[in-house]
């Protein structure tokens, strides 16, 4: 066997995955991340005073539709059940999310059947609105404008720091109400927790013979050419050293606080409200809903535009960003050797299954490009 050295830049979920494909065939890996720990930003730890599993770098729930995606997580951990149910308080009051039956019965003061909220819904939207260029343009027609100031209007100027009036239509596909008293905040088929947290599967993913991890040791380009393919996974900008500028995204702070017992009694609430500064509270032990714990910790999240030495978590992807990111693409098509992976590496928010299933992908094409001889693509997925 033609057993290749292969170097992977960063251990998150898309390192290690293609990490542990390839060591299973044989090669030889080395995964190094720049920072003190694994599992990039699904990160998670046990709080020292309450011993709350926190998600450090903000929550995370797994929820998929993918089978495959869904069985490889099991072969490494335990996954416990978990429904995320995600509350709002608005002008005084606490609203079920995503809008339900319960909510737009709370909301307008009445009872109505899923027929009747249904017609009422439609009354509402703004029917003058035929072809909606716009995010705001888009909830009005769908919702009207009771149900978009309460719900998205305040929460999406504080997220993206951007008025609804200046994102596209697109983000809005279709009509973001439930008529019936669902309030499971995913669709998928399958969505739990790691029982030993995201920290302990992603170890476990990695946990290969053929695999060595080094924690603290940043990717510099001299060493390319000890290795016979490089998968990258920081940011695509940051490997060019930005010779274009930065790719724009948002970042969060969190204010971290603990609390004796049992802070908001739920694991997310939205504040919608542009008087309120954060986003959301998020109260960690809810995320592990099979452990007790008497303390607890919660985040306050706040959004804002990321700096140069802010950790990077949305991409922006406005038009001036993906003008800036057309010019990084065409320099990373003329490299060899090198597969750029991952939410950072192709400048696109991922969820952690989207992640995982485009890091089997990215494993399988390079295994199959040994065997038939050919060049391993710079990407394995449409970027653009
Ligand atoms: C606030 C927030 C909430 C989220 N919630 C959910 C959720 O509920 N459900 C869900 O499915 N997904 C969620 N996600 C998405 C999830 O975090 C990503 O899908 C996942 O982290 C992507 O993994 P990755 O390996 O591509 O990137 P990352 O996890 O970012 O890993 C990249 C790694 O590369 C390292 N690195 C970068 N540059 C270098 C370098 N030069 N040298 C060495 N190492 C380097 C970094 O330190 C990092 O550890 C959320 C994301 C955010 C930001």
């Amino acid at each position: 066997m033609n057993r290749k050295n292969i170097l992977i830049v960063g251990a998150g979920f898309s390192g290690v995955v293609i990490g542990r494909q390839l060591a299973e065939h044989g090669h030889k890996v080395t995964i190094i991340d720049q920072r003190n720990h694994t599992a990039g930003n699904a990160y998670d730890a046990r709080d020292k005073d309450t011993d709350v599993m926190v998600h450090i770098y903000g929550p995370h729930i797994f929820h998929t539709d993918n089978e495959t995606v869904w069985q490889f997580v099991n072969r490494f951990t335990k996954m416990m059940p978990y429904i995320n149910r995600v509350k709002a308080t608005v002008n005084g009051q606490v609203f079920s999310l995503p809008i339900n039956l319960h909510t737009i019965n709370q909301f307008f003061g009445k009872t109505c059947s899923p027929d009747e909220a249904k017609a009422l819904i439609a009354e509402k939207g703004d029917s003058s609105i035929t072809e909606p260029k716009t995010f705001e343009e888009q909830a009005l027609r769908f919702i009207g404008k009771e149900l978009y100031e309460a719900f998205f209007k305040g929460y999406t100027i504080k997220q993206w720091g951007m008025q609804p009036a200046e994102l596209p239509a697109s983000i809005l596909k279709r009509l973001p109400v439930r008529f019936n008293y669902d309030d499971n905040y995913f669709n998928h088929k399958f969505q739990g927790m790691p029982e030993d947290g995201y920290t302990c599967l992603i170890n476990s993913i990695a946990d290969h013979e053929n695999i060595t991890l080094e924690l603290n040791r940043s990717f510099n380009h001299e060493e390319r050419a000890s290795y016979d393919h490089v998968f990258y996974s920081g940011p695509l900008d940051a490997f060019f050293g930005y010779q274009h500028g930065r790719l724009g995204y948002r970042t969060l702070d969190f204010e971290k606080f603990t609390y004796q017992g049992d802070f908001q009694g739920c694991a997310v609430m939205n504040y919608g409200s542009v008087d309120v500064p954060y986003t959301r509270i998020t109260e960690h032990k809810y995320f592990s809903p099979w452990e007790k714990h008497e303390g607890s910790v919660c985040y306050k999240e706040y959004s804002r535009s990321c700096g140069e030495n802010d950790i990077p978590y949305y991409p922006i992807r406005q038009m001036g960003e993906m003008a800036l990111l057309d010019k990084y693409l065409t320099l990373a098509e003329a490299e060899q050797n090198i597969t750029f992976v991952g939410r950072l590496g192709t400048y696109r928010y991922l969820d952690m299954d989207v992640t995982i299933a485009e890091a089997l992908k990215t494993a399988d094409d390079y295994l199959n490009s040994l065997e038939n001889k050919q060049s391993m693509p710079v990407f394995t997925v449409s970027v653009r």
